[in-house]
């Protein structure tokens, strides 16, 4: 039909296909910094321990449906694991939840249920720079998407006096999205007083806050260290808000979709319907939530022998990273590449944000094979001690 002809072509995915031009590239030189996927100090993917147990306990566990809202018992194991057992929000039963297809889709659910329920309105206020895919998700969801300050890029720092500003600005009962821990791509979170600050602002001004949840685990080795913004926001200044998990970084479960929808409200009513909506759009979208990868999640959190494995292997992970940055950073500085890179250090999280030109990025991945984001994010897991000298050379070669 003649629609077809009038379709305009879209650009791929810039870092789905950074990997794809990887993966064609020949050259044994090459490292691939681009895609957030944890690798180990082989540079090869890596299958959590804690998971290979959670396999075997679950064999034998068949293909049926899962429910709409997905497993219940992963469901409510998302809210202890956020709130702890002995909070009144899980005591009370306040959250409504779903399983969603992992962060993107937990993301698209609240989006949906916020276009359908709160109205388009509203704006949504994204930190800039964010993660590529909010903008478009809450776009494709029908609302106006603004972005307030985050990252000053001269002192390579967060811009806590524009980013307060910002948020002051924010027409009352706009939505904000919020990165829990491990800002993509800066890798710079709010201190604990200036999520403080934050949080006093979303209270006045009745903000309703959205944590992205994607990398629990991986600032500190410790979920509950890296929930604090999140109890902060809803135990200690009880608001209400959502909450996007997503598993694939500290289960490395990327390709089974696991994720959580959260959403904290006043009463144990209210959360009943919400959840009644989330199913009835999730019904919709989806219909039901793959079942693998949850079953996977339940097994280690109803085991507190996996649990114990699983908090292992989140340090495993954390403290992996943190050794790559600072041999990096060690790397850098041994060949004289021009200032100081403690931003590297102090950054957060999965990812460095290196402060490179697009120029600079483009004869890294051309001149040398090394392939990073072209804002110059890096997912430090993909250094090891095989590879970190020679990236710190090259770095040092193009920005010298
Ligand atoms: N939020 C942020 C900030 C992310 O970086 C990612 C993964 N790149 C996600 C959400 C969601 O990822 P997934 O859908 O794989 O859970």
């Amino acid at each position: 039909i003649s629609f077809l002809s009038q379709i305009p072509y879209a650009q791929p995915d810039p870092i789905f296909e950074l990997t794809a031009e990887y993966n064609r590239d020949g050259s044994t030189k090459k490292v691939n910094l681009g895609q957030g996927a944890y690798r180990d100090e082989n540079g090869m993917p890596w299958v959590l321990k804690s998971v290979i147990q959670a396999k075997r306990a679950i064999e034998g566990s068949g293909h049926e449906y899962l429910p709409i809202l997905g497993l219940e018992d992963f469901r409510k194991g998302c809210t202890k694991l956020l709130f702890g057992e002995e909070s009144p929000i899980v005591l009370e039963n306040r959250v409504g939840s779903s399983q969603s297809i992992s962060g993107t889709g937990s993301l698209h659910l609240v989006a949906i249920f916020l276009a359908n329920y709160y109205s388009t309105t509203h704006k949504v206020f994204i930190p800039d720079p964010t993660w590529n895919n909010h903008r478009a998700i809450f776009e494709g969801a029908g609302f106006d998407v603004q972005l307030y300050s985050y990252f000053d890029s001269h002192h390579m720092a967060l811009y806590f006096e524009r980013l307060q500003e910002d948020l002051l600005r924010c027409p009352e009962g706009s939505i904000v999205v919020l990165h829990a821990c491990a800002h993509n791509p800066t890798g710079i979170d709010p201190s604990f007083e200036q999520w403080k600050k934050i949080g006093k602002i979303v209270k006045d001004k009745h903000l309703f806050p959205i944590f992205d949840a994607a990398y629990l685990g991986f600032n500190s080795g410790s979920i509950d260290t890296d929930c604090w913004a999140i109890r902060y926001f809803f135990h200690d200044l009880n608001l209400t808000g959502a909450v996007c998990m997503s598993f694939s970084k500290n289960m490395g479960l990327y390709g089974e979709r696991v994720g959580c929808v959260q959403i904290i409200t006043n009463t144990f009513d209210e959360a009943k319907n919400v959840e009644s909506i989330l199913s009835k759009l999730q019904r919709s979208e989806v219909s039901n939530p793959p079942a693998y990868g949850a079953r996977l999640a339940t097994a280690i959190f109803s085991s507190k022998e996996y649990m114990q494995q699983w908090k292992i292997d989140l340090r495993t992970m954390s403290c992996r990273i943190n050794t790559m940055r600072k041999l990096l950073v060690d790397n850098l500085r041994k060949h004289n590449a021009p200032g100081s890179w403690v931003h590297v250090i102090d950054q957060n999280g999965m990812f460095g944000f290196l402060g490179l030109t697009e120029t600079e990025v483009k004869d890294l991945r051309l001149d040398h094979h090394i392939y990073m984001a072209a804002n110059s994010r890096i997912s430090i897991a993909g250094l090891n001690e095989a590879n970190v000298e020679y990236v710190a050379q090259c770095i040092t070669s193009v920005v010298s």
